[in-house]
């Protein structure tokens, strides 16, 4: 999710955030069955993540009556803060991305007036496979060479083609762990699945480094939210789009009418099937949802009593085990404690997700251990981890360039195309910062001009 390896002149987004208008909600609260209230248009908006919310936002803005169907017993989507222990831990997206072209940085910083921790990239250390440190001169050589394979890839790489088929057949471990960590890791897909046009043709160059916010990413989500008439545990099961209107049913039955509608359901929803349409999606947004890849990357939390690792923020575990736990972030400065965050990402991760909690946390544990040999790591206080893939409102962490005859960002055009009074969005249909939060953002805002044009 950092694009490390990105080589592009990428242009500036558009990072206009309009502002919020005033909300018409029914005096009643009732549901949105029956048709268009008598006092405006009528929208409905599927999805309370941050497509759904910017897209509801902005039609409020423009006097529409909206009502938000989530599937969940909560808010955010793929942001998922948790603070069961008091404080916000984020089991979703954490990292605000290119900080100068992001929206969202104009919500957090100036809106809601909430500080941001910027991440040092630079800061790391990778434990090769002997244990022992990579040196600088070991780390620079490998960022050298991926930045150049990359480089080929941009300039030779096509859609129809592995990644994986571009790069040397004979491959160091070096290399293979740097492919692993730094292009695996942020699109959640093995190299082998990835589009070989992904690093020139998927979104525009993140620029400007990359924060968390302390504060928690739910306060952002809450802030988006507010005014909005959400209706939770509401899992859409049926869309019938006609010309001039739609109809849409619940799997609990309830069925809700409405003008227009903006669809946000993740990409690995669509791909499963979960919602039926009538009639059937047009062929060309099948092809996107069929030929778009909806990559894995899962989270471990472990609060420990004391630290035992370094001042790095990043630990890169390149272990003998290609991919296992391959990077921790330190989070004591996140959260106040001794805490690191794992991560696993593609098949490795949908492997992991087999094993039982147990399992997983025994795991993360013996990396450690293979790390840091000299240091007493015992049971962690507190852990938290996730199941992305399995998750039944994501199947999935966010989309990615797969190998097919299309390339990705006609994909994405074609699938946020309104068609009669619909228009499907969120990350997976951002042409500009696919797979991030300001890319699900702006696809909803978006979203929202194409039911209003
Ligand atoms: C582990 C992880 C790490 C990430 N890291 C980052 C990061 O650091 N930085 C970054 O910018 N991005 C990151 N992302 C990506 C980011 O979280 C997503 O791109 C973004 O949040 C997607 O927003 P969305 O509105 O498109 O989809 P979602 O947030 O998924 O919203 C869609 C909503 O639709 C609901 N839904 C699904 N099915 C139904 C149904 N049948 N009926 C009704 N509702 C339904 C879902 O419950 C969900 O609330 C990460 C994601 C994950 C999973």
């Amino acid at each position: 999710m950092r694009r490390r390896w990105f080589v592009g002149q990428g242009l500036a987004a558009s990072a206009a955030v309009l502002g919020w208008g005033h909300l018409r909600s029914r005096p009643d609260g009732s549901s949105a069955a029956g048709g268009p209230p008598a006092d405006g248009p009528q929208s409905l908006v599927i999805g309370a993540g941050l497509a759904g919310l910017a897209c509801a936002q902005r039609l409020i803005a423009a006097g529409h009556a909206v009502v938000v169907l989530e599937a969940r017993q909560r808010l955010g989507g793929r942001i998922w803060t948790d603070r069961r222990q008091g404080w916000p831990i984020e089991l979703g997206a954490s990292w605000l991305h290119g900080l100068e072209t992001n929206p969202l940085v104009d919500l957090v910083e100036r809106q809601l007036k909430l500080p941001l921790l910027p991440t040092d990239d630079s800061s790391r250390i990778t434990i090769g496979p002997d244990g022992q440190p990579w040196t600088a001169g070991r780390s620079e050589g490998a960022d050298a060479w991926l930045a150049a394979a990359m480089a080929r890839a941009q300039a030779d790489g096509r859609a129809d083609q592995p990644l994986r088929q571009l790069l040397p057949a004979q491959l160091s471990g070096d290399q293979r762990f740097l492919l692993i960590a730094d292009v695996e890791h942020e699109l959640g897909a093995d190299l082998d699945a990835i589009a070989a046009d992904a690093p020139g043709g998927d979104g525009q160059e993140l620029l400007g480094g990359d924060a968390l916010v302390p504060a928690g990413l739910d306060r952002l989500v809450a802030h988006l939210a507010q005014g909005v008439d959400i209706r939770l545990g509401q899992q859409v099961s049926q869309i019938n789009n006609r010309a001039d209107g739609v109809t849409v049913t619940t799997a609990g039955g309830q069925v809700f009418q409405a003008q227009r509608l903006c669809c946000t359901v993740p990409l690995g929803v669509l791909q499963r099937g979960a919602i039926r349409f009538d009639p059937p999606l047009p062929a060309a947004k099948a092809q996107a949802i069929a030929q778009l890849g909806m990559g894995v990357l899962d989270k471990i939390v472990l609060v420990f009593g004391e630290r035992f690792w370094g001042p790095q923020t990043w630990i890169r575990n390149d272990s003998a085990e290609p991919g296992l736990w391959a990077e921790w972030v330190d989070l004591t400065p996140l959260i106040g404690r001794p805490a690191l965050m794992g991560f696993n990402a593609a098949s490795q991760a949908r492997q992991m997700a087999r094993r039982s909690d147990d399992g997983i946390v025994a795991s993360a544990l013996g990396q450690l251990r293979r790390c840091y040999p000299q240091a007493t790591i015992g049971a962690p206080l507190q852990v938290w981890l996730t199941r992305w893939g399995d998750d039944p409102f994501a199947f999935g962490s966010y989309s990615y360039p797969a190998v097919g005859p299309v390339p990705a960002t006609a994909l994405r055009q074609e699938l946020g195309r309104r068609w009669q009074s619909l228009v499907l969005a969120g990350e997976a249909a951002s042409t500009a910062f696919p797979a991030t939060m300001q890319g699900a953002y702006l696809s909803g805002r978006e979203a929202a001009e194409r039911l209003l044009a």
